[in-house]
């Protein structure tokens, strides 16, 4: 792993604007389990993508709120903490780079860590809001009520997240910044979901220079220049030390 990480720590010292696109690894040594183990987690007899989708909010909101309340873990959400791969992305800001964080996950841990610019491209399990009047709710009124209504018109409320068959409207923001910065890095992502998993396509193609930590191996790994193989925390507590040498 040594000669991956002087190789990371060298792109990252060079750049000045750093674009990292975050997954569901990013989150694990949080207690917050991937999209695979989500999916191992889940037993009815309906896919992921079945299930985490608007066709079934839309069709059964009672059926689905059932259970995404389980895939998503819903009643510990806001009691997870960021770890030492979040806690990297916030230190490389403070050390005056600008890190741009375009992330898949939905669990709140880069801002608590202390990062600025982030970018939740599959939206948040922090808030809720009711599709036919507007209103707004936090997660702790979805954690306290099984079928979350609208206090307002009555209708069952939808959670933040962009949930299968729905646009992800801030992707092409995030084309933008990868394809502008002068480093992407990619932390805990099998890249398998789109139109995210475009990113390093997109950044590839204007050129900008490339690296993945992860812990297995992607289908996209012809657009990196560097991978780092091992845990998120070994691995950025080796970079920080390099970094900080
Ligand atoms: P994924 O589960 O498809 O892939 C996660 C990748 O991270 C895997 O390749 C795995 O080998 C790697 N990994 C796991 N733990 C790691 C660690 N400690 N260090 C290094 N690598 C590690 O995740 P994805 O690509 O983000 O796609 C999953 C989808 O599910 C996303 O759309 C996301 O919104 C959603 N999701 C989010 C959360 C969350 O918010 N924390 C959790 C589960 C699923």
């Amino acid at each position: 792993m040594n000669s991956s990480i002087q190789r990371v720590a060298a792109m990252i010292e060079g750049a000045q604007h750093i674009a990292v696109l975050t997954g569901a690894g990013m989150s694990t040594e949080s207690g917050i389990p991937d999209f695979r183990s989500a999916k191992g987690l889940f037993t009815v007899n309906r896919s992921f993508a079945e299930v985490v989708s608007i066709d079934y909010f839309q069709a059964d909101p009672v059926g689905f709120w059932k259970d995404f309340r389980d895939i998503f873990r819903i009643k510990l959400a806001g009691h997870y903490q960021p770890n030492a791969g979040h806690e990297f992305l916030a230190w490389l800001e403070s050390r005056g780079k600008r890190v741009s964080v375009l992330t898949q996950n939905i669990d709140g841990l880069h801002t608590q860590a202390g990062s600025h610019e982030v970018l939740e491209l599959h939206g948040t399990l922090m808030t809720a809001h009711c599709l036919n009047c507007g209103e707004v709710y936090h997660v702790g009124y979805v954690q306290d009520h099984e079928i979350p209504e609208c206090r307002e018109c009555g209708e069952i409320i939808k959670p933040d997240v962009v949930l299968y068959g729905e646009a992800v409207p801030l992707v092409e923001r995030a084309f933008r910044l990868a394809a502008r910065a002068d480093v992407l890095l990619v932390m805990g992502s099998s890249l398998e979901v789109g139109p995210v998993n475009l990113i390093p396509a997109e950044a590839a193609h204007a050129g900008v220079p490339a690296a993945i930590i992860n812990l297995t191996p992607t289908s996209m790994d012809r657009f990196f220049n560097a991978r780092i193989e091992a845990k998120i925390g070994e691995a950025c507590t080796a970079l920080r030390e390099r970094l900080e040498s």
